[in-house]
């Protein structure tokens, strides 16, 4: 099975914590560049905090609100077409 086949919705979901929304955690942050993804899925498939966002054309987006800033995304992107920039 590819990752495409997979469904949108992930088998788990992030939600508020004890100490707030993680993303709270943060010091770098992913930037993705669009015009460089080839929609292959494995940041979204990767995160270990569901934070990547799949809609049903496959895009990709980050949800800022839980994203921690761990980089795997970025180090899993086989076209690095994400970027990790320190949070201001
Ligand atoms: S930096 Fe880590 S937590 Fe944030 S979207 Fe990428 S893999 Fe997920
Ligand atoms: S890993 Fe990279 S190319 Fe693949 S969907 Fe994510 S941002 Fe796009």
């Amino acid at each position: 099975m590819s990752v495409r086949q997979l469904p949108i919705i992930p088998i788990s979901t992030p939600r508020i914590g004890a100490v707030g929304k993680t993303g709270k955690w943060r010091i770098f942050k992913p930037i993705i560049k669009q015009d460089k993804c080839v929609k292959c899925l494995q940041c979204w498939l990767y995160c270990p905090d569901a934070a990547i966002i799949r809609d049903e054309n496959d895009n990709v987006t980050v949800n800022y609100d839980y994203c921690k800033g761990c980089g795997i995304c970025a180090h899993e992107c086989p076209v690095k077409a994400i970027e990790m920039v320190k949070e201001e």
